[in-house]
């Protein structure tokens, strides 16, 4: 049986970040040699069009752009489909890109001022981490080295 890894998408070169581009980084590659790679961008797997405005969670829960449009839906669409998706391929293991109110372990505090949020995960990182998907982060200084 193939183990897989899921890994977000945008570490591994594709342009799904909002803004159109990528986090690609050499470092991700190692990580990922010789295993079953799955690319996995939750905010797409929900409908949302790339490239995008920003998003943030609110206090309430609601994730709002910075246009002030709801996306909520979108993201629990994503995730959903991301937690689908990893199941049918009995995926244990997914490497996510951290600070996305999708795939990050922390995320930013809604009033898009670059203020980080620590005791708040994405959407998708939690239902993956409530789902007893093990969640692997590789952070700016370990990918610098
Ligand atoms: Fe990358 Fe996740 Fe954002 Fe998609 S949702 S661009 S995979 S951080």
């Amino acid at each position: 049986m193939k183990e897989y890894i899921a890994v977000s998408a945008c570490l591994l070169g594709v342009n799904c970040k909002y803004d159109g581009s990528n986090n690609y980084n050499k470092k991700i590659e190692e990580l990922i040699k010789g295993k079953t790679v799955l690319p996995i961008c939750p905010e797409v797997f929900g409908g949302l069009s790339t490239p995008r405005n920003p998003s943030e969670e609110q206090d309430d829960g609601r994730i709002i752009m910075d246009n002030k449009k709801d996306v909520t839906k979108e993201f629990k669409l994503g995730a959903l489909r991301t937690l689908e998706f990893l199941k049918k391929l009995n995926c244990k293991n997914v490497i996510l890109k951290n600070g996305s109110p999708s795939c990050g372990n922390y995320t930013y505090d809604g009033t898009f001022n670059h203020i980080k949020r620590m005791d708040k995960m994405g959407v998708t990182a939690k239902l993956l981490k409530d789902n007893d998907i093990n969640l692997i982060y590789i952070d700016w200084w370990i990918l610098k080295k």
